[in-house]
């Protein structure tokens, strides 16, 4: 068994925002506003997908840090799903190298799509089926399609359990993502769909994720006392 954590999402904004917020979509909390990233390929600036402090549901974080996620949304010529294009970036940022307060996304010159602002109020813990013996199984194309099914896609591609952190990844159709080697892990993973405590039934989009894709945060080197963290979307 792996213990997997799903964010409950309120709409809310936190009255108790601080370093160890997590949410996705809006402003960032903390966020060191020089350091907003720009796009590799059309320059404009970033958008702020998502932040996540260390805890039980992203134990290879310390506590005292953040991992903040940022995608270019300017869609028609840049390859954000691609973690290699310097169209996503991600940052690891120690709590005492934050700024105090929400940071404003810098303007852009293209339409900028209107995308929702949602905290994670708390985290629903779940013990996945997966032994944690098959879990290298999860990182190699040809072991995981001779996963038995209910192993390989315990959440039945149900997008509400495709947000999530902890435990073996939930691949979308296409199986392992080309990007992520055998010898990587991933820490989260993020619907392009998600519902809020506030509306349940009603899926609501956070970010151009390819539209219908999953996007993965993964460390490059989990056998190293840091990680190397990349984001890639997949469909
Ligand atoms: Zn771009």
């Amino acid at each position: 068994m792996v213990r997997t954590y799903f964010p409950e999402l309120t709409e809310a904004r936190s009255p108790a925002a601080g370093p160890s917020l997590a949410k996705i979509g809006g402003a960032p909390w903390g966020f060191p506003r020089e350091r907003w990233p720009r796009c590799a390929t059309c320059g404009q600036a970033q958008r702020f997908l998502a932040q996540f402090p260390g805890g039980e549901h992203l134990p290879r974080l310390g506590a005292e840090e953040s991992v903040y996620i940022f995608k270019c949304e300017n869609e028609t010529i840049c390859d954000f799903w691609d973690p290699q294009s310097g169209c996503n970036r991600v940052f690891l940022l120690k709590h005492n190298d934050l700024s105090t307060g929400y940071t404003q996304q810098p303007p852009v010159d293209y339409p900028d799509p209107e995308f929702g602002e949602y905290t994670v109020a708390s985290w629903r813990v779940f013990e996945d089926p997966i032994p944690a013996t098959r879990e290298a199984d999860f990182y190699d194309a040809e072991a995981f399609l001779a996963l038995p099914e209910e192993l390989a896609v315990p959440h039945d591609f149900d997008t509400n359990q495709s947000t999530k952190f902890g435990g073996a990844p939930y691949w979308t159709g296409n199986g392992v993502p080309a990007e992520i080697a055998s010898d990587m892990r991933v820490l989260g993973q993020l619907n392009s769909w998600i519902c809020t405590m506030e509306h349940p039934e009603d899926y609501v989009e956070i970010g151009n994720l390819c539209f219908d894709g999953i996007g993965y945060l993964y460390d490059q080197t989990p056998e190293a006392s840091r990680p190397d963290l990349r984001f890639v979307i997949s469909r």
